[in-house]
């Protein structure tokens, strides 16, 4: 088939060097196949590095308190890649001695493991004839074959689906799903398609109809939820009370300074009360920090707040008076963490390095 020699010739010569190719094991491949959904390839790197020195195995990961896997994520975003990593490595040690099923159905059964990550899995690490999908091979097959729609829309990613599933290579299919995402990522670009140098660019529709720039259409993205929180920083005896997130949910598992979403009318004060189920013994206002995030854009308010005696933990999994020299062991949001920063800074008791901010 002339694409898949132009292409998978083109990959051989020009694929980057990137430390998970060299990997033999499927774990690492998971790994990064993991970290490089929502993030981009140099983000990766040091944090793929970072993991695997500190979770050489499936079994070392399975065997970790959840709480040293999240602070390994810290920076990376998207917690619930971590958690599903970590309760996905227990379910394989569980079930299968520590090693990954090599057949995408299996993988299938594991937390965390959609479509994309199966296909992934079982190709790259199994050279087994799987298909897969991501955005830039969505972009790259609709543009190859003309496939209009918006990103996202469920008609175009089932006929991109069933592109994808017909073209797999039974040869090589772990090279032939990664040369496609490579081309993407380096040749066949969202903005400035560099058309002049792709090896697939005889077979290509969008390219023969001059609708490069125009497929994909642009996703219809809704506007982000304007969220505020009032955030208590507590001290008592040295030690800074932390609060660790439901498993759920939006920055689920994670440790954060005590925190109150503030509905249009509310005042902090109220929301802190409600959230302690007591008053706080006084409340001062300290700063605010402004994270935009995926869906959302967050607002935190803080304040240096006195409580008395004891205080439940409300919707939180634990609450816990930890001390300073402990609280950057705990897995933290980045705007948490920038919010606590803040405060420390401003304080003058920063513990916190140049650079320790991972974005
Ligand atoms: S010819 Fe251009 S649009 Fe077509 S696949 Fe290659 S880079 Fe993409």
């Amino acid at each position: 088939m002339p694409l898949h020699d132009a292409l998978l010739r083109w990959f051989d010569r020009h694929q980057r060097d990137l430390p998970w190719r060299q990997a033999k094991e499927p774990y690492p491949i998971w790994l990064s196949e993991v970290m490089l959904q929502q993030t981009q390839v140099a983000t990766v790197i040091p944090y793929y590095r970072r993991f695997l020195a500190r979770f050489p195995t499936v079994n070392d990961l399975a065997n970790a308190p959840l709480d040293d896997v999240l602070s390994q994520w810290k920076g990376l975003g998207y917690y619930s890649r971590a958690r599903n990593l970590h309760r996905a490595a227990k379910a394989i040690a569980e079930k299968h001695h520590g090693q990954l099923p090599s057949t995408a159905v299996e993988l299938l059964e594991l937390p965390g493991f959609g479509r994309y990550t199966a296909g992934a899995v079982a190709s790259i690490a199994f050279n087994q004839p799987v298909a897969l999908v991501d955005g830039n091979v969505a972009r790259v097959l609709a543009r190859l074959y003309a496939v209009e729609g918006a990103t996202g829309e469920k008609l175009r990613e089932a006929k991109l689906w069933a592109k994808a599933a017909e073209l797999v290579s039974l040869e090589r299919p772990g090279d032939w799903n990664q040369a496609l995402m490579e081309l993407g990522a380096t040749v066949c670009l969202p903005k400035g398609a560099r058309c002049g140098e792709c090896p697939v660019r005889d077979e290509c529709q969008a390219q023969a109809t001059g609708r490069v720039e125009a497929i994909p259409a642009p996703k219809v993205r809704a506007p982000r939820k304007a969220l505020r929180w009032a955030v208590a920083f507590c001290e008592r005896d040295g030690k800074l009370l932390l609060g660790q997130r439901p498993a759920k949910g939006l920055f689920g598992g994670l440790w954060e300074l005590p925190s109150a979403e503030l509905a249009a009318k509310s005042t902090a004060a109220a929301a802190l009360t409600k959230l302690f189920g007591k008053k706080p013994r006084t409340l001062t206002r300290l700063g605010k920090t402004h994270r935009t995030l995926t869906h959302r854009e967050l607002t935190l308010e803080v304040y240096r707040v006195q409580l008395t005696g004891a205080v439940a933990a409300g919707a939180y999994q634990a609450l816990e008076w930890v001390p300073h020299a402990e609280v950057s062991k705990r897995g933290m949001s980045t705007a948490m963490r920038s919010a606590l920063d803040d405060v420390l800074t401003s304080s003058g008791k920063s513990r916190k390095p140049a650079g320790a901010r991972a974005r």
